[in-house]
């Protein structure tokens, strides 16, 4: 039996030859020639006021709750289908994750629900996009222009995709993106932060350098090299960054390819929808997405576990997503909810992602259809 697994992660080629040019330069701590030209390419592809490499999204999030300022009896409005980076990062600063539902056609947080759920503490509002489709973006901007709210996108799985035609991570205040390996293009562990509010540019470099004015400094725009602000090591390594650039350079053939094979399950599957089998993604005509995943929603839980255990017995893994974070014990001791979450609930009851990544070809996506059709038959 050959194994088809969840994901592989991919391999773009250059990343030995740009690792090589690392060990070659001597330059191995981070902010060097491989950092500057990796966030060259996300401030170009992205058309934000400026990027920061970090160590993952989960350092990026974090760096975005101290930009926004976030204290002790603070509220941030998120979604609670989603994972825990997104509410870790709130509640490292004090401040109260405060739990929306998400709709039922994208599973993103539900735009319509946030402005009921704001009282005078919320300082924020963290959206997700979930499977790389954009939230809805509009709306959101709308109500946080009228709060006085910072956006945060955790764009984690959502790289190049775009919202009526404008790149996820320039959609809001400050975006946050993952290259675990479990994502589109990996460095291993690794993320960046993308500004696209220029007021909070000259800050983010303070945090990113442990709180130090070190970037100032070196361009010699201070005299003294100081401890100013809050901070941590939140930057990575040149290693970290030369891998990452052979990743972006490939990033859109990697997503044309993630997509080639989402696209043919959509297709397969359009059958068993029909039939009342299964639900397939809803992507709304202005998101254009990145290919990040491709799940289903099954009728019921039952279902879905014993489609999970039937393909696994036949070496193909399809797996569930998040166990909602209101109703996890971090979730309960940490944050609070507004309103019913039963989509947010249901969904997570009922959805199996489906194997995919760059170069999946059409044999390994007709084994997955074959397979989904006779369990469900
Ligand atoms: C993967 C992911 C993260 C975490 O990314 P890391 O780079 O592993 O820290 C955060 N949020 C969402 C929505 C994710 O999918």
């Amino acid at each position: 039996m050959t194994i088809l697994p969840f994901n592989i992660p991919p391999v773009a080629g250059r990343e030995i030859q740009y690792l090589t040019d690392v060990i070659a330069s001597l330059r191995f701590s981070g902010d060097g020639a491989f950092t500057a030209k990796c966030q060259d390419w996300l401030t170009a592809a992205l058309s934000v006021d400026s990027a920061l490499l970090t160590t993952s999204c989960t350092s990026a999030l974090e760096m975005a709750a101290i930009l926004a300022n976030l204290g002790p009896g603070d509220e941030v409005i998120m979604p609670s289908f989603t994972f825990v980076s997104t509410a870790n990062a709130v509640v490292l600063r004090g401040a109260t994750p405060v739990f929306v539902d998400i709709r039922q056609d994208t599973q993103n947080i539900d735009e319509t629900l946030i402005e009921a759920a704001i009282t005078p503490r919320t300082k924020a509002i963290f959206v997700v996009h979930y499977a790389g489709v954009c939230v809805e973006m509009d709306a959101i901007n709308r109500i946080a222009r009228q709060h006085g709210l910072i956006v945060v996108e955790d764009a984690a799985q959502a790289l190049l995709s775009t919202y009526h035609g404008r790149p996820a991570g320039q959609l809001g205040d400050l975006g946050c993106f993952s290259f675990h390996e479990t994502k589109n293009i990996t460095s291993g562990e690794g993320g960046a932060l993308t500004i696209a509010n220029p007021a909070f540019s000259k800050r983010a470099y303070v945090i990113w350098e442990k709180g130090t004015n070190r970037r100032a400094f070196r361009s010699g725009f201070v005299d003294k090299y100081t401890w100013i602000d809050c901070g941590s090591s939140f930057l990575p390594s040149e290693f970290t960054a030369a891998i990452l650039l052979a990743q972006l350079e490939q990033a859109k053939r990697f997503n044309t390819e993630r997509c080639a094979a989402w696209h043919r399950y959509h297709e397969g599957f359009g059958d068993l929808e029909q039939q009342g089998k299964v639900r397939r993604p809803i992507v709304p005509a202005h998101c254009l997405h990145n290919g990040h995943m491709y799940y289903l929603l099954l009728p019921s839980q039952a279902e879905r576990d014993q489609t999970i255990a039937k393909l696994a017995a036949d070496g193909l893994f399809a797996v569930f997503h998040y166990i909602p974070l209101h109703s996890s014990p971090a979730g309960q001791r940490f944050g609070r909810t507004h309103g019913a979450l039963s989509v947010t609930d249901d969904t997570s009851a009922r959805l199996v992602r489906l194997p995919l990544y760059a170069g999946m070809d059409v044999t390994a996506t007709d084994r997955v259809l074959d397979r989904v059709h006779a369990v469900l038959a």
